[in-house]
């Protein structure tokens, strides 16, 4: 079984090529992924606009590659899946659109693909990985635990209630003079730092497995004020800060993990997913809080983190060898959580 998958849901353009292998996990044939960070540099965030018309011109492009990277043609396929939520409206309608008319020209079915599923079934493609397991997806616009019992079927247990940590990172780092993306550059700060500054970790005395991030970073921009020394912040002082931030977060994602694991219950693994999940110190504490309980940690490598469109299709094998697909109202759903039933697809933005 070979599905095409297609990714359109933020600021990345990817369309790829995945069969199941006999040992059950997935093997990938090409994965594209054309991102759009250059074209939104300058504004300092996505601008949904922008996104939507890269996405029209870059898709046709990116599936062509796709088939041709893999060496495939349109009768090889068992399938097409395409990411119709949650995320920005025109690029979702962007790419469900273009991925309908690709199935009706190529007869085969469309599978509409909730985007955190992507993320959340990855270790069950790179690692094959059996339900139930808990997934910690944490990402620039994501933080939550979820119980993942089967390829529509997941239990949010529990989340941030403001900021994600890569926002958190991304601010940080504008906040100290640094690059963005932001994670990387605290990363390397932390380097030469050392945890030293008294930084608070909300909500570590509430039970549950919520988290919080705004009040960590609005600590670190108070420090980082009562620092300056004639408006220029000494550079031992940021190494402190970026190693004192990155500890923090480390710190408040391993003892909620800890309490997620409680709830959970029985799960066969601890898996990590999104680009905060590329930070040795955060994978270091979450694999030693796993190994600590005697379970598999699990956490796939960062190009398959981060927003592609492997998982993508991916998750449409999964589906499909259910015997699901959908029908021509697939639609696009900017806001689609992942613990009502990831499946079914109804309407339009409904
Ligand atoms: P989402 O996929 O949730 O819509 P996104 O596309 O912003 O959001 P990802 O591409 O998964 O998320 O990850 C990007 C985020 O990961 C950025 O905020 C970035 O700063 C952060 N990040 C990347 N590398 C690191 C690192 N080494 N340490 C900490 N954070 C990191
Ligand atoms: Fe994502």
């Amino acid at each position: 079984t070979t599905i095409l998958g297609i990714e359109s849901s933020c600021d990345d353009t990817g369309a790829a090529l995945v069969r199941v292998c006999a040992d059950g996990r997935g093997e990938i044939l090409s994965n594209v992924v054309s991102s759009q960070t250059e074209l939104h540099r300058d504004f300092g965030g996505v601008v949904p606009e922008i996104a939507a018309r890269a996405h029209v011109e870059k898709l046709d492009l990116s599936v062509e590659k796709a088939m041709s990277d893999a060496g495939l043609a349109p009768q090889d396929l068992a399938a097409i899946a395409v990411t119709a939520g949650p995320g920005l409206i025109g690029g979702l309608m962007a790419g469900v659109s273009f991925a309908k008319a690709l199935a009706v020209a190529w007869d085969v079915p469309i599978l509409g693909i909730n985007h955190l599923a992507g993320h959340a079934l990855t270790p069950r493609l790179t690692d094959a990985v059996s339900f139930p397991y808990l997934m910690l997806l944490v990402s620039g616009g994501h933080c939550q635990f979820l119980r993942v019992e089967g390829p529509t079927r997941f239990t949010r247990l529990g989340g941030t209630i403001d900021d994600a940590p890569g926002e958190a990172f991304d601010k940080i780092a504008k906040a100290l003079a640094l690059p963005q993306p932001g994670g990387p550059q605290v990363e390397a700060g932390a380097r030469d730092g050392q945890a030293t500054i008294p930084l608070p970790r909300p909500l570590l005395d509430r039970a549950g497995c919520d988290m919080s991030f705004s009040g960590l970073k609005t600590a670190v921009l108070r420090a980082r004020d009562a620092a300056l020394v004639d408006g220029a912040l000494p550079r031992t002082v940021r190494a402190d800060l970026c190693a004192s931030f990155q500890a923090a977060v480390a710190d408040i994602l391993a003892r909620k993990s800890q309490a997620a694991l409680d709830m959970a219950g029985d799960v066969t693994a601890f898996a990590v997913a999104g680009g905060v999940a590329a930070n040795g110190a955060i994978r270091a504490a979450l694999s030693d809080l796993a190994q600590a309980r005697n379970l598999p940690f699990v956490a796939p490598p960062l190009a398959l983190c981060t927003d592609n469109a492997a998982m993508i299709a991916w998750a449409g094998i999964e589906r499909f060898r259910l015997g699901q697909s959908d029908g021509p109202d697939l639609g696009a759903r900017p806001r689609w959580p992942l613990d009502q039933d990831a499946a079914p697809m109804l309407g339009s933005g409904k």
